[in-house]
């Protein structure tokens, strides 16, 4: 193991000087992967020599989601403390199901749950667990709805037609654990947004009632804190209202933006959190962990309980229930995601988190600026977001990021919103400067001046 360990820190040096040297990675053509690089596996292994240079050669052509490049998705960057409790817990190989496997490192998950229900505003009652992503956490939150809307379904199935509401714009998750629940795709709700992309209390509210006087039977409403594509955050209140009104489970899916209830500055756009009956935040992206550290939680401790648990005496042999998290948990055998955000947490404190989370603001708000000030650019997002949608040029979003790519110069994606395309740049690496998004848009615009004389040489 120690030579293994050894290789392994002689790759990770590799990793951070190709950061340096080569922040986006030269892509591989699909069609030229398996040529490329040595990925059969084959009767005989290859000695180390050779298992070095090769994973060298993957180490170099993986793209560089830590680099100051890469402004692509809802992640990015690499915090120091974060990836020292996650290489750890890899080393530990526990699972979370019990106390008698994972012993402290239970201690480590319920100490950051407790922090983040107290976070949220809520009450004693609270509980919650780590999912495998975002995505598990909202499917999570819609099985404990549909649960405490009907008791019997866990024993007997649906036997009636449910219906659940989320905005037009909230993450695809929600339709696809509709599907995966039983709920079906074609009971979901896309609720109306406005211009921001905020849902419309006063429509949610006019299609609840409009499938009551048809026969379906409502259960569940996702509010967004940050939406995918433009950041928006619903507004918790309004939607508490009505989901009071109709007797609703209201789940928060904060995802993307949930770490601002870290900032006391950023905090009054998740403002009512305390209202929800469940929250989910994804530390892997506001927070700065690696992938994943998804947490969940809710006001009705038993309600997780009976949503999730299930007796097994050959797992379940000591210890109580509160210790046993696997009473609580999707999965039976888990991997430790706590152990990343708590090593985080211990060493830079709450205020530390806050500094992470206020930081992204800050550099969007440079990004939004400099566009701002640049008639050649066309903003589409709006203010307290870390999606920076614009378009440059009047050129088409989706084939500049393509190109951009294609010429290892920048790693950032595009996104839509009411039939626009634009490009969406994510503020979301703590660890950048003003000088780093600078950078950016003076990368872009040296792309399309280059292009422009290759066009005119041609
Ligand atoms: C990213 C995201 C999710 C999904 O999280 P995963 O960890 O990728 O499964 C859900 N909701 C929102 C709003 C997101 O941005």
């Amino acid at each position: 193991m120690q030579n293994d360990i050894a290789l392994f820190s002689e790759l990770c040096d590799e990793l951070l000087k190709a950061e340096l040297n080569e922040p986006v990675a030269k892509p591989i053509p699909t069609s030229e992967l398996y040529n490329e690089l040595n990925l059969s596996l084959d009767t005989n292994g290859i000695v180390d020599e050779d298992l070095k240079i090769t994973l060298k050669q993957i180490v170099r052509s993986t793209p560089k989601t830590a680099s100051k490049s890469f402004f692509n998705q809802l992640f990015g960057g690499r915090i120091g403390k974060a990836t020292l409790g996650d290489l750890l817990s890899v080393m530990f190989n526990n699972s979370m199901y019990t106390y008698k496997v994972a012993g402290p490192q239970v201690g480590i998950e319920k100490q950051v749950l407790k922090n983040i229900c107290a976070l949220a505003g809520y009450s004693s009652n609270c509980d919650g667990t780590f999912a495998p992503g975002g995505s598990m956490s909202n499917m999570m939150a819609l099985i404990m709805a549909r649960d405490a809307k009907s008791e019997s379904i866990r024993a007997n199935g649906l036997s009636s037609k449910m219906t659940l509401y989320t905005s037009a714009v909230s993450h695809y998750s929600i339709s696809k654990n509709a599907a995966l629940t039983g709920i079906g795709r074609n009971q979901v709700r896309h609720v109306n947004t406005n211009n921001k992309g905020e849902m419309l209390a006063g429509h949610l509210d006019e299609l609840i009632q409009e499938d009551i006087s048809n026969g379906y039977q409502p259960f569940f409403v996702n509010a967004t804190a940050g939406t995918t594509v433009l950041g928006a955050f619903d507004d918790i209140g309004s939607i508490s209202n009505v989901c009071k009104k109709h007797d609703l489970w209201l789940h928060v899916d904060g995802a993307y933006c949930g770490g601002v209830i870290f900032s006391k500055t950023y905090r009054h756009l998740i403002k009512g959190l305390e209202l929800s009956d469940s929250f989910s935040i994804n530390a892997h992206k506001m927070l700065g962990t690696p992938l994943s550290c998804s947490i969940i939680v809710t006001q009705h401790k038993a309600q997780l309980y009976h949503s999730f648990s299930n007796e097994a005496d050959y797992l379940y042999q000591t210890h109580g229930d509160d210790f046993n998290l696997g009473k609580t948990s999707l999965q039976c055998g888990r991997r430790n995601d706590a152990l990343k955000i708590w090593t985080l947490w211990k060493s830079i404190g709450t205020i530390g988190l806050e500094q992470i989370v206020d930081k992204q603001f800050k550099m969007a708000q440079i990004a939004r600026d400099y566009i701002n000030q640049n008639d050649n650019y066309t903003l589409y997002s709006f203010d307290d977001s870390i999606s920076i949608c614009f378009n440059y040029k009047d050129i088409p979003a989706s084939e500049l990021c393509t190109a951009l790519y294609e010429n290892s110069e920048l790693m950032v994606g595009f996104g839509k919103f009411n039939n626009q395309e634009f490009v969406r740049m994510v503020t979301i690496n703590s660890l950048l400067e003003e000088k780093d998004i600078l950078a950016f848009f003076a990368t872009l615009e040296g792309h399309v001046v280059e292009k422009m004389l290759n066009m005119n040489a041609s």
